[in-house]
């Protein structure tokens, strides 16, 4: 259920324990299994506009819940279904159920993760038309999130399969700017469209006198070059005031919503709705 949680925060769900304990060796004999028992579920996460206040997009998040050991977190899981090949399967059906549930959230763009391994393979762009034809969600409405480490290994291949994603209608995003190779000429390089900062900056706003300065240039930079830029990972109030005034464009983190249900989905947004089109309380947005 819904719990009021510290100031501000409008809903809050319990996050799956990463159970990283949980040995590969139990995830690999349980994991096809699992596929097929369609113990594998998406969960949403509200996208709101810094200005406003109001929740434009959703992020699926995918969920799976072993009936014996419980929660099992993707970051957890997922690098396994890489190396065991079950990936593409996983991947597809990712696609299609969140295109399949964001029909009910028109007015929303839906955010979908790719893992490395999908977005190496050509055929991902056969497996993005299909999920979209299958719903018909305009394409405009779908967000792919893609990581740096992706990018490194063969630019000129990733450079073209972007491109081939935008002739569908498709919008990209680099999920994770600045956790790992933090190449800033990528920027330039590929043709994103969204930079999604990593929640690590946001961290450092609060603790170093100067951790808002690096944030603030990072968001110029990717503005500069056209991108719309979203932070991850926003958990204070404090944060949020800051981040408004670094100019970023949206944001994602606890302080607004968890990842929950598309049930909570509609509910919040029937909430939004009830409070004509105002922001919901958290998102302080009376502006
Ligand atoms: P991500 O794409 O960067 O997703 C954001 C992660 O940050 C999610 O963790 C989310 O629950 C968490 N998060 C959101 N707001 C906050 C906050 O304010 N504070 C903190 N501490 N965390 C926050 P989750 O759901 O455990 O997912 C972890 C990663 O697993 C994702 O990172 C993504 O890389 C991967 N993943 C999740 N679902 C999928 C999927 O369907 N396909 C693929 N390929 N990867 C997925
Ligand atoms: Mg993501
Ligand atoms: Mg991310
Ligand atoms: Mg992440």
């Amino acid at each position: 259920a819904a719990v009021k949680k510290g100031p501000g925060a409008w809903v809050a769900f319990e996050t799956p324990l990463d159970t990283i304990s949980t040995d590969q060796k139990f995830i690999q004999r349980e994991l096809p299994r699992a596929v097929s028992a369609h113990e594998l579920e998406l969960h949403y996460q509200p996208i709101i506009a810094a200005h406003g206040g109001r929740i434009i997009g959703v992020e699926a998040l995918l969920r799976w819940t072993h009936p014996q050991r419980g929660p099992i977190g993707p970051a957890v899981f997922i690098p396994i279904a890489e190396q065991m090949g079950l990936m593409d399967v996983i991947g597809a059906f990712v696609l299609r159920r969140a295109l399949q549930e964001a029909k009910r959230w028109p007015d929303l763009y839906v955010a979908v993760n790719l893992s490395p391994l999908q977005v190496r393979d050509g055929s991902i762009v056969d497996t993005v038309r299909a999920a979209l034809a299958e719903s018909g969600v305009p394409p405009s409405r779908l967000m792919l999130e893609i990581t740096e480490g992706v990018l490194i290994d063969n630019p000129e291949e990733m450079v073209r399969r972007i491109e081939d994603l935008h002739a569908l209608g498709v919008r990209v995003a680099l999920d994770d700017f600045g956790s790992g190779y933090s190449n800033l000429s990528y920027l330039q390089r590929f043709p994103l469209d969204k930079l999604k900062i990593d929640r690590s900056f946001v961290t450092a706003l609060g603790t170093s006198a100067n951790g808002g300065v690096i944030i603030q240039a990072i968001v110029a930079l990717g503005r500069a070059l056209g991108l719309s830029i979203l932070v991850e990972g926003v958990e204070t109030e404090q944060q949020r005031v800051l981040l408004r005034l670094a100019g970023c464009d949206e944001m994602q983190g606890f302080l607004f919503a968890r990842p929950a249900p598309a049930a909570t989905i509609d509910r919040l947004l029937a909430q939004q709705k009830q409070n004509g089109g105002k922001a919901l309380p958290a998102s302080g947005g009376n502006e």
